[in-house]
């Protein structure tokens, strides 16, 4: 298993500031979450196989669209101009390291050709000279916390290759655990957002990429009798129907 550093490192003042939620949910609703066949998404990378392929298969979003929701309005919130600067020169502060000019891109497209015809597609979510971030929210419960943290460093470090960086941060929230305080977006980011540093890891990297390699064959093959998840709160988190056709054939194989 991959050892993680454990520390978080920023004021989290810079998440005060307000937002048009509004805005945020139109944007989330204008994009089309369905994937092609001879695409995998590297946020896909880190989950059961077995999920992907049937979602491939049989054209059923992986995650529900409220899931997708949460995790955009939170994108956007630290996207924000404001946020987004203090948080980056933040951080090349602690790094010490100076810069005339910092470049930052959000959302920077990447598409990378793993087999003829087949394709790793994702979006760095912040992406800088010097380091990259990856915005994650869970609803996974709260005693799974470093779990996926070693589920998202999957992800993270799959971004780091591809665009040639070795420090990457993985800026998380856990949606269970602010239920109380839905109303004031300010303060969920500031009580329960944590930051963790992700050193790129060509092991981790090897490993993840046969994965998705197995994965298009198995898509090319219309099957999906792979390995299940590595953790088990996955089958709690599978979305009902693509846990339904899972479930029916995994009674078959076993009959
Ligand atoms: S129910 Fe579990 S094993 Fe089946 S697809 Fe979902 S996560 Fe994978």
């Amino acid at each position: 298993m991959t050892k993680l550093e454990e520390k978080p490192i920023i004021n989290k003042e810079i998440f005060n500031v307000d937002v048009n939620i509004f805005e945020l949910v139109q944007k989330v609703y204008d994009k089309n979450f369905n994937r092609e066949k001879n695409k995998i998404g590297c946020s896909e990378l880190p989950h059961c196989a077995r999920k992907t392929i049937i979602s491939r298969l049989f054209n059923i979003p992986s995650k529900t669209n409220m899931k997708m929701l949460h995790g955009k309005i939170h994108h956007s919130i630290i996207q924000e101009p404001k946020i987004l600067s203090n948080l980056i020169s933040s951080i090349y502060q602690q790094l010490a390291i100076k810069k005339k000019e910092i470049n930052v891109i959000t959302e920077k497209h990447l598409i990378y050709e793993i087999l003829p015809g087949k394709f790793l597609e994702g979006h760095v979510d912040i992406f800088t000279d010097d380091f990259l971030f990856e915005i994650k929210t869970t609803s996974v419960p709260l005693e799974y916390s470093k779990e996926i943290v070693l589920f998202y460093y999957v992800q993270t470090n799959t971004y780091l290759k591809l665009v040639n960086l070795t420090l990457g941060f993985i800026l998380c929230i856990n949606l269970r655990a602010f239920q109380s305080d839905m109303t004031n977006l300010s303060n969920i980011w500031k009580k329960y957002g944590y930051i963790i540093p992700i050193h790129f890891n060509q092991e981790l990297y090897n490993k993840t990429i046969e994965k998705a390699i197995l994965m298009f064959k198995f898509i090319d093959q219309n099957e999906f009798h792979i390995t299940g998840p590595e953790f088990k709160w996955e089958c709690k988190n599978c979305s009902k129907e693509i846990k339904e056709i899972c479930l029916k054939e995994q009674k078959k194989e076993f009959s």
